[in-house]
Parts: C-alpha cells; structure tokens; sequence
C-alpha cells in the first residue's frame, strides 16, 4: 500500500513518491538540535516523530539516507561561551553527547549523518556566494549579508510557500536587534552576521569580512550538499515553518541548483507543538521537563517514547505525568502478553503472521495514523491472551505471533524490557548514595553500594557523574 501524508506545501494528503525514479532512495532532513542546553521534552517529540517516518518507510523497503543539522554556532550558545569562558567547541560538545545519549535512550536510530555548522563555514559561504552573484543577497556598511526577499519575488519566486504572509504587516517598527537597521527591507534575512564585540572568539573569515552565518543557511548548505539540491522529505517542528523553513526554500530555490521544475525539497512535514500538563512549557512554570529531569523521576527511555507516540503527530500533544504512568502500564499488558507468548512459543520460530503486520503498516500509511496502529496492537493482545488463557496456542501460532511483533517493533522501536535499563527503584537508590556522600554518610553510601552490587549493578564514576552498570 501506498504512504499517504499531509505536505505542508500542498496544504492536502499526498501520496508519497520519491524524486528517484527508481522509486527505491529517500533524502530524509530533520532539523537538529541547538546545543546550547539540555534539549526539552518538545524537542525530542519531534526527533522520535522523525524516528518514526523513518522507521516506517524503512519498513516498506525504501532505502533512507537521513541527515540532521546539529547547530553549534547562534546566539544563545555564543553568550554562553562568554559566560563560561569555554571554548565554542568545549561548551557545545558536553550538550552534544547528552543530546545523542537521550536520543539513543528513546530508541531514535542515529541519523546517518549529522553534519555541524562549525564544519561546514566553507559550504556556507559558497552558498551566500552564489546568491550575492545571483544578485539577491546583499552586504550591508558592517559587513552583515542579507538576503533580498524583493529580489527573489521580482524574479518570479515565490516567497510564502509554506505560511500566507502579510508583508503589510511586517512593519519597521517591529526591527528590534540594532544590528538589523541597516537591512534594505525588514522581512529580509542575515545569511552572514558581521562580528560583533560580545562575540568573543567565535568568528570566521569571509569575503565580506570576519563573522559567523546565520542560522537558517546552515540547513540550506548542509542539506544539499548531502542530499543533493532536491530531496523528498523535510521534517521539523512546526515553529520552524516560519521564517526559518521559508527562509530555507528561498536561500536553495534562490541559488537555483535544482533541475528545471524540481523544488527543494517535495514534502514537508510538521510535528505539532507539545504542551506540559496542559500549559506552554516554561521554565518559570516549573513544567519544563528535559529528558534527564524524566529519567531521575524513574522514568524509562522506552516508557516517555511510548508516552510520545500517543498523538498523532499533527495534534498538539499535552504531555503528563499521568500519561507517563499510563504507557508504563501499556508496556506491562504488552510485555506480560509477549513473555507468556515466548513461553508458549517455546523458542520455537516461524514466519509473521500477517494479520498485526499489515494493520499497522495500513494505519501508519494514513498519515501516520498511531492511533489506528495502536488499536490493531491492543486488538492483537487481546485475542493473544485468549488464547493463551484458554490453553489454545500451539507454538508455532505463538512463534509467528512474536515474528509478527518483532516486525512491528522495527518501526515502533520499544523493544522488549532492556536488560541493561536500569529499573526506577535502582535509579533512586543511586540519587540516595550521591546524597549519601555528599553529605558525608560514607558508612550509608557504602551500605547502597553493597545492596547495588547484590541486585547485580556496580557504580561507575564518570566525570559527568555516578551511573550503574551490570555486573
Ligand atoms: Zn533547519
């Protein structure tokens, strides 16, 4: 069956088919992360969204190349490393690896590549070339480039591809930052932000002087280069269509490397913003949750991405604590269901049964329809533990019903219970043997220890601090 989604080009349901003619490669774009912090609870939505289109469309035999950004030079990350007195590379680098261990923890399969800004100066300033030779960047008295949104439209591109804008109502005084004053327009865009005084050591060489480029060429560089000028899916949030997708189309379309009649990029995919408890997260709301904050609370890897997978993802989804506690129990039904089955199947294999399969392969190519797969799911464990109630599961039925699973599972990634995952309870003990020594109770601290190594786990002290491994 064919993937169906919604192209947030086309405003409509379209069916999927890739620029290759072959049908069989995909170029796959998400935007990556600012390691500027901590990345959020909302942030890592998007990342096990993205997981899931690719996952899926894996499944159906397409071949995926998936590239994410990571962004590693803007504003925030600059004034950090001034605070901190860190090197860019020292300070963006700690958030860098908490960034892939959490990925890795909501089961998300790396991307194939994730190509930083700092990396690809060179790929960036060829770009802003080409559109100033284009004639539709142009440089400003402080050594700023911007790029000319009159220009692009008076060349018959269109500049509003993804959002219906107003340009009447982007008025000048809404210009804030002293270093846009000198833009021609005020919709127009830094593609290169000149050096300013705060910017410490944080700048680059350029033909139009020393600074740093602006975060919405970055995608455009990096996203071509390893996908070529034209791909087939873009994913983000939906806070980035505007301006900074926008931005995208206009700086690739702009530098005209597509072929005649080929856009940037064919689809476009949203995930809807999340909401913590109801509320917009903020960290002055106390609802801010990064994944670390989670896992302290006891919460597993593999129950906050069966949390996430709930809402579809164009809904804005309102993630609880309640909801938490809710995929825990989902994954216990699931997991009782699959250990009886693996009892039953005597570890016995044979070939999927089609039934689960081919539901939830239907429902994911809705639109990516999770509620319909996880009703097929439900359905499946349901019938299964009838069966298995009532004694009448052979175990060839029982080794084709896991098959089945094992099938599903490759997209839905929540894996059986990971025997390295370390239960809430063990998690708490840890907290309680930091606290332990902190306040200098070496004799309780050592009494943790020992109860750890008796369940199985020893204490590792890192540099970024204790963690438990299996012995
Ligand atoms: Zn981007």
């Amino acid at each position: 069956m064919a993937l169906r989604l919604f192209n947030t080009l086309s405003r409509s349901v379209q069916e999927f088919v890739p620029l290759d003619p072959a049908g069989r490669h995909v170029g796959l774009y998400c935007c990556g992360p600012t390691v500027h912090d901590f990345a959020h609870i909302g942030n890592f939505r998007t990342f096990v969204f993205a997981d899931l289109v690719r996952r899926h469309l894996q499944g159906k035999g397409f071949a995926v190349r998936h590239v994410m950004n990571i962004t590693d030079v803007e504003d925030k990350i600059i004034k950090r490393v001034a605070e901190t007195k860190m090197s860019l590379q020292q300070y963006t680098s700690q958030y860098e690896t908490a960034f892939f261990e959490e990925f890795q923890a909501l089961g998300c399969l790396r991307p194939h590549q994730t190509p930083h800004a700092t990396d690809h100066i060179a790929d960036i300033i060829g770009l802003i070339e080409k559109l100033t030779e284009r004639g539709l960047a142009y440089r400003t008295a402080d050594g700023s480039v911007y790029f000319s949104i009159e220009k692009y439209q008076a060349g018959g591109a269109r500049y509003g591809q993804l959002v219906h804008l107003n340009f009447e109502q982007m008025r000048p005084g809404e210009r804030v930052a002293n270093d846009e004053y000198a833009k021609e327009a005020v919709a127009d865009f830094a593609l290169w932000k000149a050096r300013a005084a705060t910017d410490g050591a944080v700048f680059w060489p350029s033909p139009w002087g020393e600074g740093r480029p602006g975060w919405h060429i970055e995608c455009s560089a990096m996203s071509m280069k390893m996908l070529g000028a034209s791909f087939d899916l873009h994913l983000g949030g939906e806070d980035l269509i505007f301006p900074h997708h926008e931005d995208e189309i206009a700086q690739s379309e702009g530098a005209g490397a597509q072929e005649a009649g080929r856009p940037f990029v064919k689809y476009w995919m949203h995930g809807a913003h999340l909401l913590v408890e109801g509320k917009k997260m903020s960290k002055s709301l106390g609802n801010f949750f990064t994944l670390r904050d989670l896992f302290r609370q006891g919460f597993t890897g593999r129950e906050i991405r069966c949390a996430l997978l709930q809402a579809h993802y164009r809904e804005s989804f309102n993630f609880t604590v309640k909801g938490l506690h809710d995929a825990r129990t989902s994954l216990a039904r699931l997991d009782e269901c699959l250990g009886k089955l693996r009892d039953a199947s005597g570890g016995s294999t044979g070939p999927a049964e089609d039934g689960l399969a081919a539901q939830f392969s239907a429902a994911l190519d809705e639109d990516f329809n999770i509620s319909g797969a996880w009703g097929a799911i439900f359905e499946w464990v349901r019938e299964n533990n009838r069966l298995l109630d009532s004694g009448q599961i052979t175990s060839a039925r029982a080794a084709s019903a896991l098959a089945a699973w094992e099938k599903i599972d490759s997209v839905l990634a929540l894996g059986r219970v990971n025997e390295n995952e370390m239960p809430a309870e063990l998690q708490a003990l840890l907290d309680e043997r930091q606290a332990a020594r902190k306040a200098k109770d070496f004799k309780r601290s050592d009494a943790i220890r020992d109860e750890l190594k008796a369940k199985g786990w020893v204490i590792e002290d890192t540099p970024k601090g204790a963690r438990l491994k299996k012995i």
